[in-house]
């Protein structure tokens, strides 16, 4: 028996944008307008019937000339918005999510995690509106409770109306900076080419109806109804979350999207350690509202569910597994379920020979977004995996910072570090970077691999001779030999004692013992200081040297190889100047 089901929607955006509360709207608008038996049961999703869509939205539908026209029988929202969830409503090549609401605050427009949401939409396909939220807190808006927002726009003086335009334009310009072309829904020509932005109130209700109206057209124009027909072959899910229960052990909270799920079927799903394989002890939804006598007894035990639907599995062996791993009903055997789960998880998995930083998350769905983020960062990665550090994890980091030291890192994201990996790490000089918010544990990672790259930098060069020109001051020789004492001037670039000088034509005149600036001794003397500078060797004023000479520091041929072919924009202006006059008269010597 076939059917089409509801699609699955998400809710993502920014923090306090209003997700919770926008989606307690929409579920208190199902309870209030749903028709008796008409609301099934989930764990973690909320069933909104299209029927009571209907009735809340009335004149609405009949205005956006949709009436009869909507074939889905509703939504299923997830109960839980945000990033985390959506990331683990992972399956191969797409999403389990059919749809997305990706809400904004229409008063400051899209933040960092909403471009994360949205690099996220994007990167599995999800059709997706947008709500532009708080609309109640556009100056002079006059709110009134639950109107559809086409009604509300025309009860406006021009001013507010203008305000949110204002709003709403700067939204579509942040968006189409991120290739998104968007606009106010009422003014969308071309849905397959403009993303609907629906302005809502959660507070007032006002554009909820115009939200889930435009939802559902957009559900039907993008989302199959080969997708979202349903039979009854075996169950194919997504974990959600992983349980502790009293007197039932782990349990799993999955979401099924295909397929029937029954008592005593085998599923299949994925730990930490790989494929598992569980038989299904019981299966459990929460009751109906009038069918709960009292709020402690508030799950029912049932046979079966079909999907789309919201489920708690109990079973034998579901102890480690991982929120985002696929869970699938074994039909033939299940070996071959085993393997095919174990490529599915493959594909979120890295693991490489090239060198590149260890990452590590909680889920699979976090690391699934941690990697793609990790890609658009242009971060490098050798390892990819579910569970806290460990001990593989900091030799593969030793390993691969062998390449570059800013590899030698491991980013965990949402995973506590075990003291003793974390001891292991320190003495072996590998870094951890571990927090709870992913683009916050990619800054700290490039600002860490900046610092040290900084310093990297700053040891090689300080390891290169400096190129430079001076000349001998007349009337300034205080000291003609062992060693020659004269007053210069540097023309270009940098002298440091040390440094060898050499004339014009190559020959060389001696070591720079001591640079003295006001009769104290200096580190480095540079372009425009006059300094007296003393000169051990061979060397006579008068006799090689004379005053008035340029005298020229010797660059051996490897450090004038580095400078000229890595490190030149490192030297100043005069110094560049410096190196190529020498590189220019270098030439001529030994001919
Ligand atoms: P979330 O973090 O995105 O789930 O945001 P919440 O739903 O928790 O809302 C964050 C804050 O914004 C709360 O104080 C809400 O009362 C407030 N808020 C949410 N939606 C609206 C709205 O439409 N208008 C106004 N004025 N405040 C809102």
């Amino acid at each position: 028996m076939a059917g089409i089901r509801s699609p699955i929607a998400v809710v993502v955006g920014h923090v306090d944008v209003g997700k919770t509360l926008l989606l307690d709207k929409i579920r208190g608008t199902a309870v209030a307008y749903r028709e008796p038996g008409m609301i099934t049961q989930h764990i973690g999703m909320s069933f909104v019937p299209w029927g009571a869509v209907e009735r809340f939205a009335g004149p609405l539908v009949d205005r956006m000339r949709l009436r009869g026209r909507i074939w889905i029988p509703g939504f299923l929202f997830i109960d839980t918005p945000g990033h985390a969830a959506f990331s683990n409503l992972r399956r191969r090549g797409g999403s389990v999510a059919d749809v997305a609401v990706l809400v904004v605050d229409v008063t400051s427009g899209l933040e960092e995690q909403g471009v994360e949401s949205l690099n996220l939409i994007r990167a599995r396909g999800v059709p997706f509106v947008i709500a532009a939220n708080k609309l109640d807190r556009i100056y002079g808006w006059q709110s009134e409770e639950n109107r559809p927002f086409l009604f509300a726009v025309e009860r406006q003086d021009w001013h507010a109306v203008a305000q949110l335009d204002e709003q709403i334009g700067r939204l579509m310009d942040q968006l189409s900076r991120l290739g998104v072309e968007a606009d106010r829904y009422d003014r969308v020509r071309d849905f397959a080419a403009q993303v609907p932005i629906v302005p809502t109130s959660a507070v007032t209700g006002e554009g909820v109806a115009d939200l889930l109206l435009v939802l559902a057209g957009v559900s039907q124009r993008f989302v199959s109804r080969e997708r979202l027909s349903v039979g009854d072959g075996p169950a194919r899910g997504v974990v959600m979350e992983v349980k502790e229960e009293r007197g039932l052990g782990t349990v799993v909270d999955a979401i099924v999207y295909d397929g029937v799920l029954r008592r005593g079927d085998t599923v299949v799903t994925a730990g930490l350690q790989g494929p598992v394989a569980a038989k299904v002890k019981a299966l459990i939804v929460p009751k109906a509202l009038d069918e709960m006598r009292d709020p402690e007894d508030r799950y029912k035990y049932v046979d079966e569910v079909r999907a789309a639907a919201g489920v708690r599995i109990v079973g034998e062996g579901l102890e480690g597994v991982v929120p985002g791993a696929p869970v699938v009903a074994v039909e033939g055997s299940v070996e071959e379920a085993m393997k095919a789960v174990g490529e599915e998880i493959a594909a979120v998995k890295i693991e490489s020979d090239r060198e590149g930083i260890v990452a590590k998350a909680d889920t699979f769905g976090a690391l699934e977004s941690m990697a793609l983020f990790l890609r658009q960062s242009n971060i490098p990665v050798r390892r990819a995996d579910v569970g806290p550090p460990s001990h593989r994890d900091v030799v593969e980091a030793v390993l691969s910072r062998r390449r570059d030291p800013a590899y030698g890192a491991i980013l965990a994201f949402n995973v506590k570090v075990p003291p003793e990996v974390e001891r292991e790490a320190q003495s072996s000089g590998v870094k951890i970077i571990r927090g709870e918010v992913l683009y916050r544990v990619v800054d700290e990672y490039l600002r860490w691999a900046g610092e040290l790259r900084a310093k990297a930098l700053e040891a090689a060069l300080s390891q290169l001779v400096r190129p430079g020109v001076i000349q001998l001051l007349p009337g300034y020789v205080f000291r003609r030999r062992d060693p020659a004492i004269v007053g210069v001037r540097v023309v270009k670039g940098t002298v440091k004692p040390g440094y060898t000088l050499v004339r014009q034509d190559g020959r060389e005149v001696g070591r720079i013992q001591q640079i003295q600036s006001h009769g104290a001794p200096v580190q480095e003397a540079k372009v425009g200081d006059e300094v007296a500078v003393s000169i051990a060797g061979d060397v006579m004023v008068g006799r090689q040297i004379k005053e008035g000479d340029l005298l020229y520091v010797y660059v051996p041929e490897d450090h004038l190889k580095q400078w000229l072919l890595q490190y030149r924009q490192h030297l100043r202006g005069d110094e560049r100047e410096a190196l190529d006059e020498y590189a220019q008269i270098r030439k001529n010597w030994r001919k």
